[in-house]
Order: C-alpha cells, then structure tokens, then sequence
C-alpha cells in the first residue's frame, strides 16, 4: 500500500486564524472528503499530521480534538472514505519540543508506527513547515493552498506522483 500524508487545517478543513476549537468550528473544504475517497481507491493510505498547539494554549482540550476528528472520519467514511491515522501534537513553540512541524518528530512517529519508510511519500500541506517536517524525512511536498488553481509540485515529480486531489481541476 502507498502511503500519503495531509495537514489536516487549511488541506482537510477550513482552518481560521483563531484556532478551530469546537466540533462545529471544524468544517471540511468541500471535495476534500471525495478527494481523500479518491486516494483510497487509488490504493493509498492516508494519515493526517497536524500541529494542535490549542490544546497547550487552553483553548480546547483533547476530549474536544477527539470529537473533531471522529466528525472527520465520519464525513469521510460517508463518501467512502477512510483515514488510517491522525498524528497530532498539542505542544505550543515555547515547549520547545522535537514533534511540532516544521520539527521532524511526527513524521519519524508516521514512519514508525505505520512501519513505512518516507522517501517518495507525497506530503500535502498549506504551510511551508508542513512540508518541511515532510522533507526531513524524504517526503515529496505539495503545496495545497489555493485550490482553486492546480497544484505545482515544489520540486519536480517522479512519475505516478498523485496530484493533490484538492487541486484537481476536474
Ligand atoms: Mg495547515
Ligand atoms: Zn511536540
């Protein structure tokens, strides 16, 4: 099975500058769910890596992330769709830890416990350290914001690279 990783705000579902902290906050991007269907039956695995640092700011609590995404696999399992794993942290910068993106710790989490090497491995995210946490580990970055115009790779593709599915024209 190939493997994809996606930030989740701002890639899986509208993100906001202050924080999505309830359930009802947490709204995905329309298509985003087909899209991550789509991946499915293309044959990848995909996880989400997503830095919650609300959670060590106070503003929601783990309880509330859960929920959030048990909405998440919810709307994807409606469409057919289904997320192997949400790697997350609730570490804010000042806890200096090695696991916030653009720190490699949750990717080497990703490689171990999905027990797959990176290298090649498209990561999608709409902030730079979303692929450079990706890149420490091999990963093939995209860049998934503006997903009204197609998505460029940041460096060039191999062959069989999936375009970032929100990005698709079609
Ligand atoms: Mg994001
Ligand atoms: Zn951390």
């Amino acid at each position: 099975m190939k493997l994809i990783v996606l930030d989740r705000d701002g890639v899986i579902n509208e993100d906001s500058a202050n924080y999505i902290k309830t359930v009802e906050e947490w709204k995905a991007i329309p298509g985003s769910m087909e899209a991550i269907a789509r991946l499915n039956r293309g044959g990848f695995r995909v996880v989400v890596a997503t830095n919650q640092s609300g959670i060590s700011r106070g503003l929601f609590d783990l309880e509330t992330l859960c929920a959030m995404h048990q909405k998440m696999h919810k709307e994807a399992s409606i469409v057919g769709g289904h997320i192997d794993g949400i790697f997350f942290l609730p570490h804010a910068p000042e806890d200096k830890c090695e696991c916030r993106k653009p720190k490699p710790g949750l990717f080497k989490e990703i490689q171990a416990r999905m027990s797959s090497r990176l290298e090649g491995v498209p990561v999608v995210g709409d902030s730079l350290r979303d692929l450079q946490a990706g890149a420490s580990q091999g990963c093939l970055p995209f860049r998934g914001k503006n997903r009204q115009r197609p998505c460029k790779p940041l460096k060039s593709t191999r062959q069989n690279s999936p375009k970032a599915p929100w990005c698709s024209t079609t």
